[in-house]
């Protein structure tokens, strides 16, 4: 394919793996080609992008600023900062709960596997556990055995991409858009658009 392209082009598209790299990407992505193309200097793509007043220097710290975090930051929980394979600090909001599979810090199998009922009303559902009861359920998860941070990819659940980006709309958006057992889903920004856009076209 590569013989197509101008010599320009061809130096942009073999900076652009490096430049991935570099940003600790495992994916080469229009971001990296754009990079190439700031790297390699020349070139009309170049000359445009000066054209439309764009610093090249400024450019490039915009768009490493906005990539997608590196593989590397990945590794550590960002929440209490120890390495993939480590357990997490207790407490952490991204540990998750080796008896449900939820989130720890908010499951409700500490109750029911110390048989405390924390129905609304009671001590236990205004105050949460005490201390005893802590160290208590701390031995049960450490006898079952804690679940350590590991990366686990994110994928548009629609088009397959590798760590979509992130985007916010409400709840109630959400739920009229997405199917019920599909809310829990990660989607990218254009799988979201394209099927809020079938929804509308439909209901015509
Ligand atoms: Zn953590
Ligand atoms: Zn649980
Ligand atoms: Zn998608």
């Amino acid at each position: 394919m590569l013989e197509k392209f101008t010599d320009r082009a061809r130096t942009a598209v073999k900076l652009a793996p490096q430049e991935a790299q570099l940003l600790g990407h495992n994916y080469v992505g229009a971001e990296h080609l754009l990079l190439g193309i700031l790297h390699a200097g020349f070139g009309s793509a170049f000359d445009a992008l000066r054209e439309c007043g764009c610093d090249p220097e400024t450019l490039k710290t915009a768009v490493k600023r906005l990539a997608a975090p590196s593989l590397a930051e990945k590794r550590t929980c960002h929440d209490c900062g120890v390495a993939e394979g480590q357990l997490h600090e207790l407490g952490c909001d991204m540990e998750r709960c080796p008896f449900c599979g939820g989130q720890l810090i908010t499951c409700d199998c500490r109750y029911e596997l110390l048989g405390i009922d924390a129905s609304p009303g009671t001590w236990a559902y205004s105050h949460g556990l005490t201390d005893e009861q802590y160290v208590a359920f701390s031995h049960l998860l450490e006898e079952k055995g804690r679940i350590p941070y590991i990366v686990w990819p994110n994928l548009c659940a629609r088009c397959g991409s590798l760590w979509p980006g992130i985007f916010s709309v409400s709840d109630e958006e959400w739920s009229s858009v997405i199917e019920p057992q599909k809310r829990d889903k990660i989607l990218c920004r254009d799988c979201y658009e394209e099927i809020k856009q079938l929804i509308q076209a439909g209901g015509q």
